[in-house]
């Protein structure tokens, strides 16, 4: 038997665990079923594209989970027939931390209990939620197609065991041994098959609760006269505990809102419901159904380059991938949920995905479905708020990387504006309607903050004439981008920091003359300001300050411009 050290990540997590901060600790049978579901879900896919797998497998194998509890032993066990863990994956796997969702979520870790066990809720923190009610696990496993299978053991603390044993067939067996306070709660059928109902009805296999029942005989009419005691027995019972379908194939008008909202608390580890949820099933040249959600709040990874795709693909129902970022164009990566096709081939590999037409259609689809749906929510600005709130950031993203849609996604953005009321934003359409008919473009300011820039002195010129100006007040990417989005309805987008002013007139020699009658000035500045200015100019921009600064027009970011191409994908 080898001692191992959790990585200091783990540790860190499992100390919040273990003390239990969070309230809805009913969720690790969500987080292990989860798991063996997955692992089933592995299983299958390679019984489909592996014929030395496939040999291994009893011919009537089908994936299913056990799950037994024993009130004495104060215990609970979650089995699995799916692909199991190797020496290696247990150490990799339930040792350290390798998603990235995860380790924001412990860097994000305030110390604070109540704050942290609100992060909890956001995450999926998986296995590891395990020890807020396991006083000790032990995690038997074999991998598929391999002979020795392993046994890791850990009260939570610190370290873990590893040792080889055996197992007959491949899978998981978690057996997990109840802290005292938490047994009478969770080793209990009515309330594993509660918790089973509420967070895994619609994982594709079947889950079994297997408990002992004691029987009373029925006794005849006889018997009862002639007095006759009736005979108890106890029987075993091994009773299925969940629906155990595909929920996006059942048809739309059958499903109700709870369910679609349950099956994404169940797909996303997120504890909220979804602020929009699109279930579509296309037939025609190709047939498939995808099952989208919007989550309430922004996934925390989503400004990460190693964000966590959120969209599953399945063919015929079979699991093929979680882990493809291109099954959705980058700026969706917030998007959860589901696509399962009837029409692309088991063995799918990443280069095929990425060529292939089936897939090329159907995302295209799922494109303009989701951005739809965007737009029914737009119809009503201050519900639409809300989703400006979370996802802005992601339409200008759109609106410069898809071509296809850009129209469609600036028409979705909404901007500060120098006309619009505190906290009220603008759209481009607003925008154009509002403007006057000289007008023939689209002018903007970029900064850090919303209130230096209503109060530049850039503006003096555009309120004089009122002209609205855009504030875009997100620098990082506002900057970047804007100048990309090239126009919107034949209005260019002009930064006035760069454009000339409008409308101000004035003659080349009335110019001239200013210049002349400040050129001593200007020289002075200059002199001044030395290495730190390319230029000083007179200026014809302002109404009211004696003097702005201004943007040379070649000033590119590079290195900002690459740090965020690198998040975009
Ligand atoms: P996630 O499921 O999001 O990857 P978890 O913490 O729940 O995170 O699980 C970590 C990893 O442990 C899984 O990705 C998987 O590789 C492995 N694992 C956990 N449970 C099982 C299981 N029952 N069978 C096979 N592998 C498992
Ligand atoms: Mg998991």
């Amino acid at each position: 038997m080898a001692k191992h050290q959790f990585q200091t990540e783990v540790g860190q997590l499992l100390q919040l665990m273990t003390h239990s901060l969070y309230s809805n600790k009913e969720i690790f049978i969500r987080e292990l079923v989860s798991n063996a579901s997955d692992a089933i879900d592995k299983l299958n896919y390679l019984k489909l594209t592996d014929e030395t797998i496939k040999a291994t497998l009893p011919q009537d194998w089908a994936g299913q989970v056990n799950i037994t509890f024993d009130e004495e032993d104060k215990s609970l066990t979650i089995i699995d027939n799916g692909i199991g863990m190797n020496e290696a994956d247990l150490i990799a796997s339930i040792g350290t931390i390798a998603k990235s969702g995860t380790k924001s979520f412990v860097e994000a870790m305030t110390g604070d209990a109540k704050k942290d066990s609100n992060l909890i809720g956001q995450f999926g923190v998986g296995f590891y939620s395990v020890f807020m009610v396991a006083s000790h696990v032990d995690v038997i496993s074999k991998k598929a197609g391999e002979e020795v299978a392993y046994k890791w053991s850990s009260d939570g603390t610190g370290e873990f065991d590893l040792s080889a044993c055996t197992k007959e067939s491949s899978g998981t067996v978690i057996y997990i041994k109840l802290k005292d306070e938490e047994a009478e709660e969770f080793a209990s059928k009515e309330r594993i098959k509660n918790i089973v109902g509420k967070y895994s009805n619609h994982i594709a296999y079947p889950i079994f609760l297997s408990y002992k029942e004691e029987v009373t005989e029925e006794l005849s009419e006889e018997d009862e006269k002639s007095g006759k005691e009736a005979k108890k027995t106890i029987e075993d019972r091994n009773e299925k505990i969940n629906e155990a379908t595909a929920l996006w194939m059942q048809p739309k008008g059958k499903l109700k809102a709870d369910e679609y909202n349950d099956f994404y608390k169940s797909i996303s580890h997120d504890s909220s419901d979804p602020m929009a949820t699109i279930h579509t099933k296309a037939e025609g040249v190709n047939e498939y159904t995808t099952l989208f959600y919007i989550p309430a709040t922004a996934p925390m990874d989503m400004y990460r380059a190693d964000y966590q795709p959120g969209v599953k693909l399945y063919v015929k129902r079979v699991f093929i991938t979680d882990s493809e970022k291109e099954l959705l164009p980058t700026y969706l990566r917030f998007v959860r949920g589901i696509i399962d096709s009837e029409d692309l081939p088991l063995n799918v590999s990443r280069e095929i995905l990425q060529e292939n037409r089936v897939m090329a259609n159907i995302k295209q689809a799922s494109v303009k479905k989701i951005l739809n749906e965007i737009k029914k929510m737009s119809k009503d600005e201050e519900k639409y708020a809300t989703f400006v709130e979370q996802y802005n950031r992601a339409l200008k993203e759109g609106a410069y990387q898809d071509f296809t849609n850009k129209e469609a996604l600036l028409e979705l953005i909404r901007f500060k504006s120098s006309k619009a009321e505190a906290g009220k934003m603008t759209s481009l359409k607003a925008y154009k309607e509002a403007a006057d008919s000289e007008q023939k473009a689209i002018y903007y300011i970029v900064g850090e903050n919303e209130n230096v820039l209503k109060n530049s002195p850039l503006l003096e010129a555009y309120k004089k004439n009122d002209i609205e100006v855009l504030i875009l007040d997100d620098k990082e990417i506002d900057e970047i981008i804007t100048p990309m989005y090239g126009a919107y309805q034949e209005w260019e987008f002009k930064d006035i920091t760069s454009a000339e002013a409008p409308k101000v007139e004035q003659s080349e020699e009335a110019k001239k003359e200013v210049e002349a009658k400040f050129e001593d000035i200007t020289k002075k500045i200059k002199e001044i300001l030395g290495e730190s200015v390319s230029d000083v100019r007179v200026t014809n921009r302002l109404s009211e300050s004696p003097s702005c600064v201004v943007k040379d027009a070649g000033d590119a970011q590079m290195a900002q411009m690459a740090q965020m191409m690198k998040v975009m994908g």
